[in-house]
This record gives structure tokens, sequence and C-alpha cells, in this order.
């Protein structure tokens, strides 16, 4: 007979003594790799697996059982393992009778003394068991179970499983109703079922096909024909307190007790985190010292004199983080850098520095931000700033005609343009420039870690890039979604700024709230209201943006210049009545979060949030920041129809909180990190078990391990095979390399 043996990786014991197996049936020198035995006889495979192998493989996983797995996305041995338990059974303790306690995991030997059966309804029949040991008696109740009255006898040993409660009706007596298991101990198997009652047992997400008992027999045949190579150093495992990889899939699938579990449990977090920021950390490598980038050493005027033209001096964040940026850009090491800081923390004035610098290197600077509103307020907004340096500025979007967006392209390509402003149109193939220096995206958690990278591949050298985000992002969340960028945050806001009154209102205070609007408008000002839905919807009983339009414009303001905004509508037409709400001939502006990203009218200082409970706390701060622009002092109003206490405690921290970062933390810690996005283009990799916030601290410790390893540089060969195995979506782009 020939084995033909193929393996890859280390041997699991198992593996081992089939080995040993081998060697002493053909008294044949085994070696690794692949080998062929001669035996007399027929060709047989003996496969070992590893993590890539196809869980057809494993003993008892059929085509029909391969396929029920593949519906839940099962594929790989390694899928398999990385289905981690959503919850556990807790392993019975065996114990007498009389010491029973009631909602326990109990389990019990003792003698049948009586039966009982009885029909309760047409479907449901109860069997009921006296059992006694030495200790006590105790009644167990077993439904629509007829087969177990033929497996039973009166006067045998039995052993039963299950949870104890108060019997009905009793004075306290305990029975268990429904036991998990309940067998002869003269039973062949009941040895083997005693010992997996008590032991604590994994509980799956399963789908139909699928029973636990299977999956548990899968993960348990996988866990053993595959041994597992640490992914983490022994230093890094001391050091943290961590468990080697095979052993920590074992716990978190088959945990011995509680201890273990957890500490399971924090190994494979770690380790995913781990993985992450290896990746993010090599990527940042790659970009920034494998391609080398630009050098913007040259000093001109252009940067110096519109600092000049500035009616206010910066304030010492923005200072701080344009020394950051200037040292990243004169450097020729390509910037990597994100500026956070909240809305209005004047982050606009670092953007046109950076894009003049690049000019006056001449350098192409490009700004791209995620909605068409807003790319051309950028673009207004710098025409007017660059005027004086007679610096060329171009705009892109969709919306352009055809040969608009020709003569754009072209004077890229010629360089007739210094700096393009526009949305994802940047991105798009045929955008060409001629020397590209450098890349801002503004609110940049709407564009994934990939679109990023689109923009820098349009450069011989690598551009520059900077992030500007206003959406503030909690810590953890932060290094997991740009650990590969440098950050520098604006806490500090313009001097002269009045705080934005906020108040939670009922929603039978409406009336009142509006008049008060109405009062402010007729004074010079403008307002906001912000409803959750464009158009009303029979499901949900919320107020849209085209009902309140309607029922305002024809009731409190009537006669007064109102505007409606919403996501349908055509860009044309939201770009006009942007417009007008600029120039001040809209006085009030009906809105869904459309205008949520980044708009500046100095003019508008009041803001009414309709349903604000719809909303999160970070939505809302962004929304709230829409006013308090100008030298008014200005008003959010909220608008709660909520009765849930809960809602209304989380809606009074924003009239207590301004500070954006600290919203962000709240609102992650009570809404959890996967609410907190409004939409799924956060470029935040799936954590298959570690939790961006709750596992902050091992964040920490698993990002610094990572610094080192990459540091030391032969992590590549090692790391990137598993980032593409585990997390393939998120490093796509530095893994084809
Ligand atoms: P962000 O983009 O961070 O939301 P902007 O850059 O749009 O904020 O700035 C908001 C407003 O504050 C702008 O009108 C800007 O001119 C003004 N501003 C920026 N920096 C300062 C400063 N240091 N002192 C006073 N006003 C400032
Ligand atoms: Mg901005």
């Amino acid at each position: 007979m020939f084995w033909y043996l193929e393996h890859r990786g280390a041997l699991s014991s198992r593996q081992r003594i089939v080995l040993q197996h081998i060697k002493w049936y053909t008294g044949m020198q085994i070696m690794m790799g692949v080998y062929l035995f001669e035996f007399p006889g027929k060709y047989s495979r003996l496969t070992m697996l590893d993590l890539r192998s196809d869980i057809k493989e494993l003993k008892g996983i059929g085509p029909k059982r391969a396929a029920a797995f593949h519906r839940i996305g099962v594929h790989t041995v390694y899928d398999l393992l990385a289905c981690y338990p959503k919850r556990y059974e807790n392993g019975a303790v065996q114990g007498n009778i009389a010491s029973l306690k009631p909602n326990e995991d109990a389990m019990l030997v003792g003698t049948i003394e009586g039966m009982e059966e009885r029909r309760i309804r047409a479907k449901l029949s109860l069997l009921t068991l006296y059992v006694a040991d030495e200790s006590g008696k105790i009644a167990v109740s077993c439904f629509n179970q007829p087969f177990l009255k033929r497996r039973l006898r009166i006067g045998k040993r039995v052993c039963i499983a299950g949870k104890t409660s108060y019997a009905y009706g009793g004075r306290g007596q305990l029975v268990i109703k429904q036991p998990r298991g309940c067998f002869l101990l003269e039973d062949a198997s009941a040895s083997k079922e005693i010992e997996s009652f008590s032991k604590i047992q994994p509980v799956y997400f399963l789908t139909e096909a699928l029973t636990q008992t299977i999956f548990r027999a899968a993960v348990k045949e996988a866990l053993t024909e595959v041994s597992l190579t640490d992914i983490l150093s022994d230093g890094i495992r001391q050091r943290n307190g961590l468990l080697r990889r095979q052993e920590a899939f074992r716990a978190i699938h088959f945990p011995k007790d509680d201890t273990e579990q957890r500490l399971a449990r924090k190994t494979l977090a770690f380790e995913e985190l781990y993985l992450i920021q290896c990746g993010l950390f090599y990527m940042k490598k790659k970009n920034t010292q494998l391609r080398s980038g630009i050098s913007f050493y040259r000093k001109g005027d252009m940067v110096e004199s519109y600092r000049k033209t500035l009616p206010f001096a910066l304030t010492g964040d923005q200072e701080r983080t344009w020394l950051d940026i200037e040292k990243d850009m004169s450097g020729d090491r390509p910037m990597r850098r994100l500026v956070q800081g909240d809305v209005g923390s004047g982050k606009t004035v670092l953007a046109a520095m950076a894009l003049l610098k690049a000019v006056e290197n001449s350098y192409q600077g490009a700004l791209m931000a995620p909605t068409e509103i807003l790319a051309r307020q950028h673009y207004e907004g710098l025409v007017k700033a660059f005027q004086p340096f007679r610096v060329r500025v171009a705009f892109l979007s969709g919306q352009l005609t055809q040969n608009q967006k020709k003569a754009v392209l072209v004077s890229l390509a010629d360089h007739s343009v210094d700096i393009v402003i526009g949305t994802h149109a940047l991105l798009q193939d045929g955008v060409n420039y001629a020397k590209l220096g450098l890349v801002i995206t503004d609110e940049q958690h709407r564009f994934g870690v990939q679109q990023r990278a689109a923009l820098e591949s349009k450069a011989d050298l690598l551009p520059d890039v900077l992030v500007m985000t206003a959406t503030p992002i909690p810590r953890t969340m932060m290094l997991t979604i740009y650990g590969d960028l440098d950050i520098s945050t604006i806490r500090e806001m313009p001097p002269g700024r009045t705080p934005i009154r906020t108040f939670l209102r009922r929603f039978d205070r409406r009336t009142l709230i509006y008049k008060y609007v109405k009062d402010c408008i007729l004074q010079g000002g403008q307002a906001y209201v912000v409803c959750p839905l464009v158009e009303a919807n029979e499901a949900r009983d919320l107020s849209s943006a085209e009902e309140v339009y309607d029922e305002l414009r024809s009731g409190v303001f009537y006669g007064l210049p109102c505007g409606l905004l919403h996501g349908k509508m055509g860009k044309q037409e939201k770009a006009a009545v942007m417009e007008d709400f600029h120039a001040g001939k809209i006085k009030l502006l009906v809105a869904t979060t459309v205008i949520e990203v980044g708009v500046n009218v100095p003019n508008a200082s009041i803001m009414v949030i309709e349903h604000a409970e719809c909303f999160g706390l970070s939505q809302l701060h962004q929304l709230r920041g829409r006013v308090g622009r100008g030298s008014r002092h200005s008003d959010c109003i909220m608008i709660a129809a909520a009765k849930s206490e809960q809602a209304i405690t989380r809606l009074e921290l924003m009239t207590q909180i301004q500070d954006g970062f600290q919203l962000a933390e709240e609102d992650m810690r009570l809404r959890g990190p996967g609410a907190f996005f409004s939409d799924r283009q956060h470029g935040l990799p799936d954590l298959k078990i570690a939790d961006v916030f709750l596992d902050m601290g091992l964040l920490l410790k698993a990002r610094e391990e990572a610094q080192k390893e990459i540091g030391k540089g032969e992590s590549k060969k090692h790391i990137l095979p598993l980032l593409a195995m585990m997390y393939q979506k998120q490093f796509s782009h530095i893994l084809d390399t």
C-alpha cells in the first residue's frame, strides 16, 4: 500500500502518533515534507490538516453537512474554529439530592422509586420520575418523552442532569424540569454522558441542518487534527499573560472553567488586535519607508502671506498642528497625518495652508470632500482665499457636464490647474495629475482605507496625505481605523465663541419653541430644523422633513422664506437651496441629516432637532456644530418624543457636554461601536472577538507589541499570510504585493 502524506506546519500529538505507527510498520525514516511510503497494496491518502483545509476533510463532515456549514460562512477549518461560542452551558456539578439549591445546573445519581405518566393535553404528556439517593428525594418532570418510559425501570440506578427549580405549588421543594440528560447507569454510554454533562459546553449560532452536537463534534475534531502555530511570540505571551494559540482555541470552545474561558478570550482578542495593528503598521511602513515621498522643502511666501490675510491669529492647537504638517511635508517621507478637531475648530485654514505649501513647491494639491455641498463650499471659500496668490483652482464632481469635466481633466493633466477640489469623482479612473503632491480628504471616516489608497496611487512619487475629521472618534477606534496615520488633535476652539446653549424639550413644547425661533428670525437670524425622515412613513411615527416643511411654512412661518433640503432631491436643487440659505434668502431651512457634514453658514444661530432620540450623540453633536459659527449666540433645541428614561438620560448629556470627544466616548459606551457610525463605510475591521470599547487596554498593549514586532522587520512573511486569511477585506491592497 502507498501512503501519500501531505503536511504543512507543526504536528499535533495525534499526528505524531500516526507517524510513529507508520514508522513502526515500515521501518522508514520519517522527515518533514511530502512523502511516499510504500506498503504492499492499494493507494490510500492520508492528509494532514491545517487551518486552510476544507472542512470536508474533517471526520464526520460529508457533503451535506459541509453545505450546511457553508451556509453560515464556514468553509475552512479556520472559519470553523473562529466561530466562537455565543454562550456556554454550565457544567453540572454532581451532588446529592439534599444539597441541591434552586436554579442550579445539577447532576445526581439515584434510584428510581416511582414513575407516573399523565396526559395533560392532546399533545402534551408528562412523565414524572421519583428519584431518591441516600440523602433525599426529588421529582423529575419530563415532557413529551414517551421513549424515556420504555428505557427506564423502577429500581434501577439513574443519572439525571438538569436545572433545579421550585416545585409549582409546593412548599419550597425542588424539582428538575425537562432534564438535559436522563439515563441508566448500566447503559453503555453512561460514563461518556456523565463526563460531557460535567463539562462546560459551548453553544453556537446555528442554521437548520446543524445541531449543537454536530457543531461541537466538528470543532473537537478540528482541534485534535490541526496543530496551530503560535502567532504571538513567547515574550509577548509572557508579558501579557496569554495562552498559546492551540490552548486558546481549545479553551474558547471547551473551557474547563470560567477563568480559563476568560483567559482564552483575552488571548484571542489580543491576537486579533495585534494582527490588525501589525497590518496597519506594516501599511504605514510600506507607505512611508518603502516608497519615497516628496520633500516640500521650498519656503515660498504664499503660506505666510495667506496667514497675514486671516482676520485672526491661529489658536495654539492650530499652530501646533501646522508645525506637525509642515514638518511632515518638508521631510522626504510621505506625510500620513490625521487632523482631528471638532466642528468649527478651524481645520479648513490648515488645509488651505498645506495646499499653498504644495503649490509653492510647484506641485498640485487635491482636496476631497464626501458630499457635493461640502466640496462646493470648500471650493468657493478657497477660490476667494487664494485669489491674491494667483493659484488656479478647479472643481470636479460627478455633476459637471461631460465638457466641463473634460476641461478640468485636461487642465489637471497639463498642470494648468494647481488645486482641485471635489468629491469621489477625484478618485475615478481617467483622472490624471501632472504633478500631484498633496491629497487632503475632509471628513475622512466616510472614506475607507481602500479609497485612501486609490487616491494615493494616482501619483508617481507618493503624495503627502492629510486626513481631516470632525467626527471625534474614541481613541481605541481611532487606533483601529487610523492606526497607520500620525495624529494631530485640535481640542482648543477659536476664541470668542459663545458655547451653544443646548436644550432638551418634550414634544408638547413644540409650538412655543417655534414661536421663539420665529422671533429670532425676525431679528435677522436664520435657523435649521432637522428631521429624521425625508418623507412621511406610515410604519414609523416620526416627523418627516417634507411634512414639517409644509406645516411650518403654512403655519408659524407663513410669509417667511423657508427651504427644504434632503438627500432625495436632485443635486442641483440641493445646491440651489444651500446657496439661498447661505445668502440669507432662505431664513428657515428644514432638512434631514444631509446638512450634517461641514456646512458653514455663520448667520444661522438656531437649530431645532425633531425626534432627537433618533440620533446618536455624536451625530447630534455634529448637527449642533452647524450653528455657533458666527458671533451671534446660538441655541440648539432638541425635541424628544421618547418616553423612555434611558433615551432622555442620553439626550441630557448633550445639554451638559460641549466637548465632542467626550460625547463620542459616551455614545460608544451607551450604544456600542456598531451604532456609533451611522453608515457602514466606516472602515472599521470586522472584529471577531475583540471589542473596540471593552478591550481598550488590550488594544494599547497589542499595539505596542505590534510596533516592536514590525520594527524588527522579519515579521512580514509571518504576519502577512495571516492577515490575508483573517482580514482579507481590510488589507487587500497591501496583501497583493
Ligand atoms: P472646521 O473645518 O474645523 O469645522 P473651519 O475651518 O470651517 O472649521 O472654521 C470655522 C470658522 O472658524 C471659520 O469661519 C474660520 O474662519 C474660523 N476660524 C478658524 N480658525 C480661527 C481662529 N484661530 N480664530 C478665529 N476664528 C477662526
Ligand atoms: Mg471642515
